[in-house]
């Protein structure tokens, strides 16, 4: 079922929860909701649901308009951080309870209750449990039983505030996987919400990058991290680096620091990238002259992690390179080596510009 969003805004009281907002859902998508706490996310969710009234714009999902639809008719699942399962009622009863609250003449049989309650839980790989209570089960499991009542009705829009929130990392790893898979068994369209960049860039079709009650960005994970539509985004979705200087024909300069910048502006500028668009050299190259000292080296999984201090930055640079890099550069604390930056993102008012140079 495709969503669509027209010019959807909320105030409360003095608060503007939403600018007006526009977003095209497509029929099956995977759409993460991404920013700080109090961008919005929650309130935008709440009114494509139903649970909460927008002060004006449409949503339709399909052909069909249903602004003013009540939450009941509008066949959507729901999975939120602290939607506690029924305690008092099993695992089967808890994922019964959607279908045996059907109006006597859409009830389905005992007997097929039961065989499509079984199906979800042999979907989630919990038929085994399905005698168990709510509080014999880990919190991982638990979220997979909301995900399996969730889906009773076969909605045809899933929605999720923040599913995973209250979970370790290891299992929020695996509950991604969870849904990344129904939701491609089931093809229904969902949209969560997650103020994890990770989280969101893992498993989203799209991003909607929110903050302050508007929309960033709108992009696929991989556009969203090459080519950041502002600062805002760029700064949100990692760790940044940052060099100062000042741009003259073509060219940036801080200190005995320069470094080529095609298209950039003349002037005062503050140009940003990321720990792994940094690599490193012995030599400097004709594009980036750019001298640092190794001041920590960090190993953490396939990387190594270096910090680099030059007087020319205000503030070290992290930098992050291959084990093998790391080898063939013979990295020490200390060792004075060269910093070719592959891309390199300035923004201003004229809008994004991502750098990319001539970097082996
Ligand atoms: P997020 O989910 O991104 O953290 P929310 O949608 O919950 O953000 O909130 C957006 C803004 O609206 C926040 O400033 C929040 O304080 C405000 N807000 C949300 N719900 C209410 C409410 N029921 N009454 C008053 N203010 C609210
Ligand atoms: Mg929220």
């Amino acid at each position: 079922m495709s969503i669509r969003i027209s010019q959807i805004d909320k105030t409360y009281g003095a608060t503007r929860a939403l600018e007006p907002i526009d977003l095209d859902i497509r029929d099956g998508e995977l759409i993460g909701l991404l920013g700080p706490s109090g961008s919005g996310k929650t309130t935008l969710l709440r009114i494509v649901a139903g649970l909460e009234q927008a002060d004006g714009g449409t949503i339709h999902f399909g052909e069909r308009e249903v602004t003013q639809v009540h939450v009941r008719e509008r066949r959507i699942g729901f999975v939120f951080q602290h939607y506690a399962l029924f305690r008092h009622m099993s695992v089967f009863e808890n994922v019964a309870f959607g279908l045996r609250a059907l109006p006597r003449r859409q009830r389905p049989s005992n007997s097929d209750i039961r065989t499509r309650v079984m199906q979800l839980l042999e979907m989630v790989r919990l038929s085994a449990f399905a005698e168990r209570f709510p509080a014999q089960l880990s919190g991982g499991q638990q979220q997979r039983v909301a995900l399996a009542r969730a889906l009773a009705l076969k909605p045809d829009v899933l929605l999720l505030d923040e599913p995973f929130g209250a979970l370790d990392a290891k299992v929020r790893q695996e509950l991604r996987r969870w849904l990344r898979h129904l939701h491609e068994e089931l093809g229904f369209t969902s949209l969560f919400v997650t103020h994890d960049q990770e989280e969101a860039l893992e498993l989203s079709d799209r991003v909607v990058v929110m903050s302050n009650g508007r929309v960033e960005q709108i992009a696929t994970p991989d556009t969203l991290y090459r080519e950041p539509a502002n600062r805002f985004v760029f700064e949100f979705l990692g760790e940044v680096n940052r060099l100062e200087g000042d741009v003259a024909n073509g060219r940036l300069t801080c200190g005995n620091a320069s470094v080529s910048v095609p298209g950039v502006e003349p002037g005062r500028r503050e140009l940003l990238l990321r720990p792994h668009e940094v690599h490193l050299a012995e030599h400097a190259i004709p594009a980036a002259h750019l001298p640092i000292t190794v001041a920590a080296i960090v190993p953490v999984g396939a990387e190594v992690r270096l910090e680099l201090e030059a007087d020319w930055l205000e503030e070290p640079w992290l930098a992050s390179v291959s084990h093998a890099e790391f080898e063939r550069l013979g990295i020490t604390r200390g060792r004075r080596l060269f910093a070719l930056p592959s891309r390199l993102h300035g923004f201003d008012a004229a809008g994004a510009q991502n750098v990319a140079l001539p970097v082996g």
